[in-house]
């Protein structure tokens, strides 16, 4: 019989568990897909505040098919996902929020078209309503420069709710950077690609860990892993700019031999200095965030400690982290 593992990344989640795993039943009870699976639910807890990881170990005592894993601390929840990568043991695996804002009853749909031949089967978001407009305005200027910048298809409306098979998961696996946005990495490691329709649900409890600041880290995250494109903007500005100086530099010349120079000019040199001083700093920044990028993956550290796990068979899956 073929395998499913679903992933679940859980964070601050304990008034959701229990009406997600509620949700789950008819699932891996196998009553919602035609065919029969064994499944396997491997919830990450990463580093919870609240009761998360005593419902987690409790679910696991009631349902052998869950995996309890505790991470040592909050690694975030693209490292949390790594995490689950490495535990799969399935044919397939699919990724879901811990919020029910993932509507189980796609992922039947998606089992179908894995079924069907395709590797990789992502959610796609058919109504964005539950984000703000400026949300949805942003996130839409984002994907399309990330798109022109790094030429990989990133669709603004497909997310994390995705089922990739077994050789997806593999590519993933291989995948170590530690500044980690995977919605990239899902394009870059390629492989026959399926939509599935569905409709964004509301957060059941709870709330939603992401904020303005953190998804601009994961922003400049996505650029800046897979594109120099900002570090070539930065060249171009400077040619411009210094072109720009030096035509203006030959006019000054002229006109101060042909009419003499009354000391004059104050507010043109301040503009000046401050826009090159801008643009130097903006320069400098850009450099930066790469410098940072190269500094946190010469560290090569682990994406993520586990502290206890329970419930994973071995299996001498490269890669796996270790039973313990
Ligand atoms: N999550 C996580 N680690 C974190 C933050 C979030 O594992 O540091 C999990 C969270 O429990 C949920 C999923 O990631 O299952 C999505 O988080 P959230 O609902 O806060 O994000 P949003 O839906 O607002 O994008
Ligand atoms: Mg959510």
């Amino acid at each position: 019989m073929k395998k499913i593992s679903i992933i679940i990344p859980v964070y601050n989640e304990e008034a959701n568990l229990p009406a997600l795993y509620e949700a789950l039943r008819p699932l891996i009870d196998n009553q919602m897909t035609d065919r029969q699976y064994d499944w396997e639910v491997i919830m990450i807890n990463d580093g919870s505040r609240d009761r998360s990881s005593e419902i987690l170990a409790s679910l696991r005592e009631r349902d052998p098919r869950i995996v309890d894993v505790n991470l040592s601390r909050n690694f975030g929840k693209e490292n949390a996902m790594a995490a689950g990568f490495d535990m799969v043991t399935g044919d397939a695996a699919v990724i879901m929020d811990a919020d029910l804002q993932h509507p189980v009853d796609t992922i039947p749909r998606m089992v179908a078209e894995w079924e069907a031949g395709w590797q990789d089967v992502y959610g796609l978001r058919t109504d964005r309503s539950t984000d703000s407009r400026m949300k949805r305005k942003l996130t839409g200027i984002y994907y399309r420069l990330l798109q022109r910048c790094t030429r990989m298809d990133v669709l603004a409306d497909a997310g994390d709710f995705r089922l990739l098979d077994r050789q997806c998961i593999r590519a993933l696996r291989s995948l170590r950077e530690s500044q980690r946005n995977t919605k990239a990495l899902y394009s870059w490691i390629g492989f026959k690609k399926k939509h599935v329709e569905f409709t964004y649900g509301k957060r059941q409890g709870g709330t939603s860990s992401f904020s303005f600041g953190r998804l601009l880290t994961l922003a400049i995250d996505g650029i800046t892993g897979f594109t120099t494109a900002p570090l070539r903007f930065a060249s171009v500005l400077g040619i411009l700019t210094s072109t720009g100086a030096i035509l203006y530099l030959i006019y000054i010349l002229i006109k101060t031999l042909i009419y003499g120079d009354p000391v004059a000019g104050f507010p043109t040199l301040i503009c000046t200095i401050l826009f090159l001083g801008g643009i130097q700093l903006l320069a400098i920044g850009i450099i930066g965030e790469y410098i940072g990028r190269i500094f946190h993956e010469t560290k090569n550290q682990p994406l993520y400690i586990i502290d206890t796990i329970s419930g994973l068979p071995e299996s001498g899956e490269p890669n796996r982290a270790k039973r313990q």
